[in-house]
């Protein structure tokens, strides 16, 4: 009933419009399931093997996105079923989506991972590039660009954090409504600061399934 009860008190602190993907990386299927059965039906995983694993024994009616580093040699495994790929940090992952799409005959919804962190080791396009990324990505006719995604600063400095966010919503305004409807960020340690700062989704591993291993 924990997981239960935690999912219960989040929802009830955040507003309705706002996305809850609840990360269920290294979380067992009883745990998701638990989750499952109180409502949730959004849930993230950061590593392909573990994902596809997971779509086949869990329900079918779970959209599953993938908010990890994504290499191109595995869009295959997931095209057929993923429902946003949160990650797209490089023109010829989105070239491989978009070829993967079409022999799925289907459309890919995707985020533009923007690297705003301090930490080097996180990936992303720069912010100065998006308008070239949007450009390419136009003639990918088999992927959707819904907006963008982030990851803050690994710190407990809250200006720091704040400052990223504040960044990241300024050019997903510039684009919302002609083009953009999702921006993805806030985990959580700091998913209040990106709430403040106009986050549209946000993605709970800990605080949904306690600390993990
Ligand atoms: C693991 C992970 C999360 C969730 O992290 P928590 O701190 O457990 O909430 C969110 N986003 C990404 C990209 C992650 O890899």
């Amino acid at each position: 009933m924990l997981i239960t009860n935690r999912l219960k008190e989040i929802n009830k602190k955040i507003s309705s419009n706002l996305s809850l993907v609840a990360v269920s990386k290294t979380r067992n299927n009883k745990e998701i399931l638990e989750s499952y059965k109180s409502g949730q039906l959004m849930f993230g995983e950061n590593k392909v093997q573990e994902l596809t694993k997971k779509y086949e024994e869990l329900p079918k009616n779970i959209q599953w996105h993938m908010i990890g580093h994504l290499q191109t040699n595995k869009v295959k495994y997931i095209a057929k079923f993923i429902s946003l790929i949160h990650t797209v940090d490089s023109i010829k992952l989105m070239k491989e989506i978009n070829k993967r799409a079409f022999n799925e005959n289907r459309n890919i919804d995707c985020l533009i991972q923007i690297h705003i962190a301090k930490e080097k080791n996180k990936f992303g396009f720069k912010i100065h590039e998006i308008n070239d990324v949007l450009d390419l990505a136009r003639d990918f006719k088999n992927i959707n660009i819904k907006g963008l995604m982030g990851m803050g600063t690994y710190t407990d400095d809250l200006d720091i954090i704040n400052n990223e966010f504040k960044t990241l919503n300024c050019e997903f305004l510039k684009r919302k409504n002609f083009e953009f409807d999702t921006l993805s960020m806030g985990m959580s340690n700091d998913y209040k600061i990106a709430i403040k700062n106009g986050s549209t989704m946000i993605r709970l591993g800990s605080s949904i399934f306690g600390k993990r291993k």
